[in-house]
């Protein structure tokens, strides 16, 4: 067995099928701007995702980008959102000129606390973009109520949680709209790439706009933009991959269920759990370190996992708002936010990753207890 167990591994498809799925481009010689690729990755994962609409595009990151432009709202406009995420986030809403507000989140599940949320709200506040942290849906009935009773958008951030579902409901179908990010290391990706799900018609045009110049005609563009385009390849390994999603998060789940029968009796360690009503893509395996029950903390399990040749990542700390780029728009306290970012632990994760692997991760942490 190799001991040597990276945080995280791409999922590939077989090499053989990426090269016929990309060999009719040699004849198409259509590489990019929307070609066949990517409307079928945006038809197949519309299907999926529960959206009336998906559109693709170049990655995550720039995905919540257009989306926030698409919606035009005024520069310096506010965007309720939380600082325990993936910088992204934050970086996103501070490059469209509007303003981050940090909200706390829930203590059982690390995603936006609803309870915080109406206290925040101005007469400046535009939208609100929570964050389906590792896969786990936000309560999205409470956000909604509270952002029909405003007139404010939600636009989730569903990096993680691609393929996901809550009481039947699928991960695209929430709020206004949703982004997804297919980077190499999510649970589902297209090398590098992006998509937002959505269920309005005319945003698919403000949406191409957005990512190809602003160009609205041959003769007419009609706002300033960026090319943030996904090219046919990045899609090729999309539609890949996507034919062997189901596989990868079942080899998932039995790392997961492995992991949760290793370190069940392992004092001060608490495995995320995943609710009755969800059904879940296993993209990360987050752990908490309680260092009064553990007898270590997080950074010591984090260096002592190093020492034996086991990644593992501090995602998310730095909280998003601790950064000192962004630092100045940290106006509220965040508690949870804060204790959350300084106990969790994200542990090795992907569809390549062993039992056995998942065994010896189990046992390095308990011999950490044992030192
Ligand atoms: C990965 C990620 C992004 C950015 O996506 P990219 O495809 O890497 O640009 C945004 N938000 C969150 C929460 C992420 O995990």
């Amino acid at each position: 067995m190799n001991v040597n167990i990276p945080v995280i591994k791409s999922s590939m498809p077989p090499y053989e099928e990426y090269i016929e799925e990309i060999k009719d481009l040699w004849d198409t010689r259509w590489l990019t701007n929307h070609g066949q690729k990517a409307a079928k990755l945006e038809a197949e994962t519309a299907k999926l995702l529960g959206s009336e609409y998906a559109g693709t595009c170049v990655n995550g990151h720039q995905a919540i980008e257009l989306i926030l432009r698409a919606y035009g709202f005024a520069e310096g406009s506010e965007v309720i959102t939380s600082p325990f995420t993936f910088v992204s986030t934050t970086a996103a809403i501070v490059r469209c000129g509007l303003k981050p507000v940090f909200c706390d989140i829930r203590e059982e599940d690390y995603t936006l606390d609803p309870n915080c949320l109406e206290a925040l709200i101005t007469d400046k506040t535009c939208a609100i973009m929570p964050i389906h942290v590792y896969g786990n849906i936000c309560d999205d009935d409470s956000i909604r109520e509270i952002a029909d009773r405003h007139d404010l958008k939600v636009i989730y951030d569903a990096a993680h949680a691609f393929g996901v579902e809550k009481n039947g409901k699928k991960a695209g179908s929430f709020g206004d709209a949703a982004v997804f990010s297919l980077h190499a290391t999510k649970a589902f990706h297209s090398i590098e790439g992006g998509l937002i799900a959505y269920h309005e018609q005319d945003l698919g045009m403000k949406l191409w706009e957005q990512q190809n110049f602003g160009i609205s005609s041959p003769d007419t563009v009609s706002c300033v933009a960026p090319n943030a385009k996904m090219n046919e390849f990045q899609a090729a390994m999309g539609l890949c991959n996507l034919r062997h999603f189901h596989e990868y998060v079942q080899s998932r789940k039995q790392c997961y269920e492995a992991y949760r029968a290793g370190l069940k009796d392992v004092p001060g360690i608490y495995v995320n759990e995943i609710p009755q009503d969800t059904v879940s893509n296993y993209a990360y395996l987050p752990i908490r370190v309680v260092e009064e029950e553990a007898g270590f903390n997080r950074n010591d399990l984090f260096d002592f996992l190093a020492e034996q040749q086991v990644g593992s990542r501090k995602y998310f700390w730095p909280l998003t708002s601790s950064f000192p780029c962004y630092n100045s728009y940290k106006t509220t306290e965040t508690p949870i936010a804060d204790r959350v970012s300084e106990q969790i632990l994200v542990l090795p994760m992907y569809s390549d990753l062993t039992i056995d692997q998942v065994e010896y991760i189990c046992n390095v942490i308990q011999k950490r207890r044992a030192v």
